[in-house]
């Protein structure tokens, strides 16, 4: 059995971002901002210098710092901590379970530790007993 397991989880993601359109197709600019429409630290430069430039020039825009909004809705799959302390992700690998990446170890999706897979085969060898 995997420690710390933790079940596959719906999430949401909401994210804003601070747009200037030329018009219809034309392009123009966006910046990440938050629900108020104030941006978020630039990671460049070129980032900043765009924001400013749009900001200065609001006659070349015919949408002009709108905050349009983003939804982001996603699986956030299974995971828990191998007996050998490696993090696994549960996810459908081989018929429904997945292995470690560090020590091979087999788990089901819920976290449940396994045979090999190549123990799960029906052993031709036992038909000769019929
Ligand atoms: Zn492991």
């Amino acid at each position: 059995m995997l420690h710390n397991y933790v079940p596959a989880e719906r999430k949401t993601e909401v994210s804003y971002d601070l747009s200037f359109l030329y018009g219809e197709d034309h392009g123009g600019f966006c910046f990440p901002c938050d629900a108020t429409g104030k941006v978020l630290p630039f990671r460049y430069e070129e980032a900043e210098r765009n924001y400013e430039y749009c900001m200065a020039h609001p006659e070349e825009f015919e949408t002009f710092a709108e905050v349009m909004r983003f939804v982001n809705r996603y699986t956030e799959p299974a995971h828990g901590t191998c007996s050998c302390g490696e993090e696994v992700e549960l996810y459908d690998q081989y018929c429904g379970a997945c292995q470690c990446p560090k020590c091979g170890q087999w788990y089901n999706l819920f976290g449940q530790s396994l045979v090999p897979p190549e123990c799960w085969e029906h052993d031709p060898a036992e038909e000769e007993y019929w």
